[in-house]
């Protein structure tokens, strides 16, 4: 038993206020440059199929992605049937869990999930059906893109967050910046796409998806909107009060910006923020708080119709997509 660290902590959080209270967004979109900058992009992504499968409403074709030079990974794109000329495209961006299969409604094994309502609620595949183009990458360190160590030596662990996040913090970086690289080369890679409307590309995350979703857009402005699920809040409400993976943190954060002055930074492009209402890992009064700070924002951009919300009630930590869905595809649509 001890006494004093909360003490301590709390004094570096009021710190950490007090600093962040007079950095300009500029100052914040820097410091997220600086987390993607050690992870050189390629100048030409690479994209090549490996495998094509018709479905019930569209076509589903994995690929293989290249976009940092070395680092090849899969991921799905989702095309819907009977398209003509290039469509509104979606950069799909699941969290924590086993992969892109979670997203489009494939176990582990590549088997259709009879079942699939899990927290992902297939929503790669709710996209396509809403006419959009999706892709959904394999976010590294989880699934397929597990480490061999982690693999090997450790068969309980269900995601290569932890390792990588600890190396990476021994050269200095962080895992987020890693992730948020090879999303914007996706982001080349699907303007590349002969499918795609390189002009109507938006961005759907969930969870952990949409941290790196939030950062990918805020520093891309070929990303013209984004549906960011199970995520805004408040650091204090979320990953400082409640067990979240170590992929999380990023040194330094709460001294540039809260939550809710990340999301500001994508202001004024068209947002929508969803949650559970009975979310027990971003609470619904950190959301509420997310969501005043976000509102401000538009509103002193004249952009209040660009800005949309949902508390849905009776959801824990998943996507529900009931307004989200028609949302994201009417925006980039029209
Ligand atoms: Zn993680």
């Amino acid at each position: 038993m001890g006494e004093g660290v909360d003490g301590v902590l709390a004094g570096l959080r009021a710190r950490a206020a007090v600093a962040r209270g007079s950095v300009s967004a500029a100052e914040r979109m820097a410091y997220l440059r600086s987390l993607v900058a050690p992870f050189d992009r390629s100048s030409v992504p690479v994209m090549s199929l490996v495998d094509r499968v018709a479905c019930d409403g569209y076509r589903r074709d994995r690929v293989e992605l290249e976009v940092l030079p070395g680092v090849r990974f899969n991921a799905y794109v989702l095309v819907p049937a009977g398209l003509r000329g290039p469509a509104p495209a979606v950069l799909a961006v699941h969290g924590h869990g086993y992969g892109s299969r979670q997203i489009i409604g494939l176990r582990p094994d590549g088997v259709p999930d009879a079942d699939g309502n899990d927290l992902y609620g297939r929503f790669a595949v709710r996209l396509v059906r809403k006419g959009l183009v999706v892709v959904a990458p394999d976010v590294v360190g989880f699934g397929e893109r597990m480490t061999d160590v982690d693999r090997v030596y450790d068969p309980e662990a269900t995601s290569s967050c932890y390792r990588l996040s600890m190396e990476l913090l021994m050269s200095g970086y962080t895992l987020t910046g890693l992730r948020v690289a090879e999303l914007s080369g996706v982001v080349d890679a699907m303007l590349a796409h002969p499918e795609v409307d390189p002009d109507r590309v938006g961005v759907f995350g969930h969870s952990g998806g949409s941290l790196w979703s939030l950062i990918a857009m805020a520093l891309d402005e070929r990303i013209k909107a984004g549906v960011l699920c199970g995520f805004a809040n408040t650091f204090a409400d979320s990953f400082l009060a409640v067990r979240h993976c170590a992929c999380n943190f990023a040194p330094g954060l709460l001294a540039v910006a809260d939550q809710p002055d990340l999301l500001a930074l994508l202001a004024p492009r068209p947002l929508f923020l969803e949650l559970g209402a009975d979310d027990p890992i971003f609470p619904a009064s950190g959301f509420r708080q997310a969501v005043d700070a976000v509102s401000k924002a538009y509103t002193d951009l004249a952009a209040t119709d660009r800005f949309r919300t949902d508390l849905v009630p009776g959801v824990e930590h998943a996507v529900s997509g009931r307004f989200s869905f028609d949302w994201l595809a009417e925006t980039l649509t029209s």
